[in-house]
């Protein structure tokens, strides 16, 4: 796994990162003229993209909020078991 230092090392190699207007996602200039994400896509095709993107990021937040509940299940049986055995 590589660490924090060399991740930041392989970003600073990469350039300056340029947020598409047309899809809203992230490249590299230096790598690619073009975004890599929506430059060959047809208006409907990135109509899927960006909804696909959304969808993605719903989940993200229901799992976030699951991962929250199920923090907060673990910590009240934890206080309850810390002071049943006191
Ligand atoms: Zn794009």
């Amino acid at each position: 796994m590589a660490g924090l230092g060399t991740k930041l090392i392989e970003l600073n190699r990469q350039g300056p990162a340029k947020k598409c207007e047309r899809c809203g996602l992230s490249y590299f200039i230096r790598h690619h003229e073009k975004c890599p994400h929506c430059s060959d896509l047809s208006e409907s095709e990135l109509v899927e993209l960006v909804d696909a993107k959304a969808r993605g990021a719903k989940r993200v937040a229901f799992i976030g909020r699951k991962m929250f509940i199920a923090a907060a299940a673990v910590l009240i049986l934890l206080v309850l078991f810390i002071r049943l055995s006191t």
